[in-house]
């Protein structure tokens, strides 16, 4: 007999998995497939032989992330909460790293800098309010590059809200976090809890009576719900037959990759002083995250986000060797990986608001880093908002959970 779930999630990213925990919690049946052999996602923690770990993806929490955090409170790794040091990001330009602030223009900065109380994001991009609000020349030398260091591609037409949402903090906990292990132990402690199976990339969905068939290499399952929680590309791709009409708007939602490389390097070797990372200006990478934040005593840790098809791995390993001054044979190379993220633009919020006027009433939910924004945090409050909505009991579903 086919195997039936309440709600089967794709994907096994952090807003898939922060999915199931919701669903899980509320009494559903649960189950999460997952394409690859590893949980997590963007959340990737390369572990090498001596325990020493490095962030292939998102690497800083923040105490204003309160979904996560309520999410760590239920998981008991509350108490495990890792503070990152507070250090500085530089910029690297020209083979040199600079101070932030020695590039800014400070007075082109107070000129602009009055209008923040009064200028709203909304409607504006990243360069149009940033430009405003710190003036041209800053935007040009240092911000445009910071925030495509953010987001791992240029941000000039990204919608400005989508950057930097204003949250409360909670101040029990540090403002900057991480785990022992890396953060990639809470996608694999919330996996631990849930039906959460790897190798299972779905190929395809069929709407039947009562909800889907999802169709598996392993086999078809049935799910009275089903929540695609993968990029935006591979929902397109799910939903071609289901809902052409939904395929059509995830399918012009574009996307951007980069190539992370993540090394271990002898401390002694390393001349830069302690930093959270370098900005890089015009550059074959978009930034370097470092593991100063989280000292280790034997080694110091970077992981470059490199610009796609820029070079080549033995070219990338002999960049990096340049940039922190090394020689290239002291680089240990953990891991790499190419990393997708997407690329909103000026359509993003009419797009986003004709998706959920289409999800209005079916048993299909959506959720993933193409919505709110890219931050974890982001990504849970799509979730939130997706499990209401498909917690409220409808016609032709099983009894549902109780609402959250
Ligand atoms: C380099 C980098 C640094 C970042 N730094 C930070 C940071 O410091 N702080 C922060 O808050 N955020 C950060 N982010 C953003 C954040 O990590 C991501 O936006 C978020 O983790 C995305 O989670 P997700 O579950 O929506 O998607 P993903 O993590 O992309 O997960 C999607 C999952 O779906 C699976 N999948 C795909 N196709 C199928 C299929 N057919 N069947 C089954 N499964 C499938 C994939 O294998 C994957 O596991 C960073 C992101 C990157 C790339």
């Amino acid at each position: 007999m086919m195997r039936s779930f309440d709600m089967i999630v794709i994907g096994a990213g952090i807003s898939g998995l922060g999915m199931a925990h919701y669903a899980r919690q509320a009494g559903m049946r649960v189950c999460v497939l997952e394409a690859s052999s590893r949980v997590g996602g963007c959340l990737h923690t390369a572990v090498g032989d001596d325990g020493f770990w490095l962030e292939l993806g998102a690497h800083t929490c923040f105490n204003s992330y309160g979904r996560l955090l309520q999410i760590m409170r239920e998981l008991g790794l509350i108490d495990r909460l890792v503070l990152r040091e507070r250090l500085p990001y530089r910029l690297w330009q020209d083979g040199r790293s600079y101070a932030v602030a020695a590039r800014l223009n400070w007075l082109e900065l107070m000129l602009h800098a009055w209008q923040l109380p009064w200028l709203s994001k909304r409607g504006r991009t990243v360069a149009g309010y940033y430009r405003r609000l710190l003036g041209r020349g800053n935007y040009e030398r240092v911000l445009r590059h910071a925030f495509a260091a953010v987001i791992c591609q240029p941000a000039d037409n990204v919608p400005a809200d989508l950057l930097f949402r204003r949250r409360a903090r909670d101040k029990r906990v540090p403002r900057s976090f991480t785990l022992p292990g890396g953060l990639m132990q809470i996608a694999t402690t919330l996996a631990a809890q849930c039906d959460c199976r790897l190798n299972h990339p779905v190929r395809a969905l069929r709407r039947v009576a009562g909800g889907f068939e999802v169709v598996t290499d392993g086999g078809v399952l049935h799910g009275a719900r089903v929540v695609c929680a993968t990029p935006a590309p591979v929902a397109a791709q799910l939903l071609a037959e289901v809902s052409p009409q939904i395929a059509g708007m995830l399918s012009g939602i574009a996307e951007a990759s980069v190539e992370s490389v993540a090394v271990a390097v002898p401390r002694a070797q390393v001349g830069l002083p302690p930093l959270a990372g370098l900005i890089a200006v015009d550059d074959a990478f978009y930034s370097m995250v470092s593991r100063d934040v989280v000292p280790h005593p034997q080694w110091r840790g970077f992981t470059f986000h490199f610009r796609p098809g820029r070079l080549d791995a033995e070219g990338q390993l002999a960049h990096i060797g340049a940039v922190l001054g090394v020689e290239q044979s002291v680089v240990r190379r953990l891991a790499g990986k190419r990393n997708r993220l997407p690329s909103p633009d000026a359509t993003h919020h009419a797009r986003i608001a004709a998706l959920n006027a289409a999800l209005e009433g079916q048993p299909l939910g959506l959720v993933g880093n193409y919505f709110q924004g890219v931050a974890i945090e982001d990504c849970l409050a799509r979730v939130a908002r997706e499990f209401k909505r498909l917690s409220v009991r409808s016609a032709g579903l099983p009894a549902g959970p109780a609402h959250r």
